[in-house]
């Protein structure tokens, strides 16, 4: 693995990995209730006066800036519920404190917000996508919202938005026989689609070992779909995604994909907690520096206490740099793992609070 050169003032952790990335949920409500990610019912949402302003979002994520963060991605819940969401990302890009702001978005606000978030100077979208089908993108999201999808795709290239990728999670019996439709649908669109490997967080109560497809297997269905094995395509490095590309020869539905690039994030069955570079942020300021913590720093109580930006910078650099966790390696050395139980209702352990 190649030297990477840290600023000395950045902190790492102990197993020495830098924060460079963060994801801001700034809503825990959604739209949509994705089997893998929301509870079937009883729901425990976040008090609303928890939730931070758009003042301490801006507030928080420079502070996150001060010390080594270059990525932002804005996320929830579902973030384009969040009233004015548009004029946050405005806020955010103004103060230009970050390479990129991004956003993952289940794209049914996007028909009406897509050329606004672009305005607003958002760099790129994630969208979330797990079948082409109406019948099972109802089934498996709780609602008919195919269509709202594919307007808010039109939007998003109408808004002149470029490198948009569309997250796929991968469930064997549900969308297995997708995967080579949805990665000629990215060539359609000048998009590139990412299949994620099912994870087994809280939320995901119908999750089974079995329903887990690994990347090793995705790649023989691809090469059982298209004729040919698709090949490694650049370097992984800290990103999720491994990436392949599709080589000549192949075809699927009488079409040449040859050259197509597609993304596999082996998050359960080869998990990258040694070089996780991110963590995650609450809608009302929960600090969860991995997927699978039980516990977070509240920084919620700290920001509304009055203290200073020092302080601040001190409490995350601190808590930064005691950071051990490797919650999916752990969770794949679990001998009988089954979904991951949440004990009473406790909102901050559920996905659709800490924002995939
Ligand atoms: N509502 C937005 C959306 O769906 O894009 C953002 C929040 S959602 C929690 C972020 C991502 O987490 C989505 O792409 C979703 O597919 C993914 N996700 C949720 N539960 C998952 C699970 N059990 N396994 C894999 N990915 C999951
Ligand atoms: Fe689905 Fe995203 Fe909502 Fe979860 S937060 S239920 S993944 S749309």
């Amino acid at each position: 693995m190649g030297l990477v050169m840290l600023n000395p003032t950045f902190p790492v952790d102990l197993r020495n990995r830098p924060l460079h990335s963060l994801r801001m949920s700034i809503t825990d409500r959604c739209n949509l209730r994705c089997e893998y990610c929301m509870p079937g019912e009883n729901y425990t949402w976040l008090p609303s006066k928890d939730i931070l302003s758009f003042e301490e979002i801006l507030r928080l994520t420079g502070l996150f800036a001060d010390i080594g963060v270059t990525r932002l991605r804005l996320t929830g819940g579902e973030p384009l519920l969040r009233k004015n969401a548009e004029k946050l990302v405005a806020m955010i890009c103004a103060a230009g404190r970050f390479e990129e702001v991004a956003m993952t978005t289940n794209a049914l606000g996007l028909a009406k917000l897509a050329q606004s978030l672009k305005d607003s100077g958002l760099s790129r979208l994630t969208i979330s996508l797990d079948s082409l089908r109406e019948e099972r993108v109802k089934a498996i999201s709780g609602r008919d919202s195919l269509g709202q999808v594919l307007a808010g795709l039109d939007a998003v290239a109408a808004a002149g938005f470029t490198g948009t990728k569309l997250d796929t999670v991968a469930m064997r019996g549900v969308n297995d026989d997708e995967f080579c439709d949805m990665i000629a649908f990215g060539a359609d669109r000048d998009i590139e689609v990412r299949f994620i490997e099912y994870m087994d967080v809280p939320g995901a109560q119908e999750w089974t070992k079995e329903k887990v497809i690994s990347r090793a297997d995705m790649l023989d269905l691809f090469e059982e779909g298209f004729g040919v094995r698709p090949v490694s395509y650049g370097v992984q490095g800290s990103a999720p995604a491994a990436r392949f590309q599709l080589p000549p020869g192949a075809v699927w539905k009488g079409r040449d994909l040859a050259g197509q690039v597609f993304g596999i994030i082996a998050s359960t069955t080869e998990p990258f907690c040694g070089s996780c570079d991110r963590s995650r942020v609450t809608a009302d300021g929960m600090w969860f520096k991995c997927l699978y913590a039980e516990l977070g720093l509240n920084l919620l109580t700290e920001l509304r206490a009055g203290v200073s930006d020092d302080h601040m910078r001190a409490l995350l650099l601190g808590d930064w740099k005691k950071r051990d966790d490797n919650g999916a390696e752990q969770r794949l050395q679990q001998e009988e793992r089954a979904a991951f139980k949440v004990e009473g209702n406790n909102p901050h352990l559920e996905m659709h609070t800490r924002g995939g």
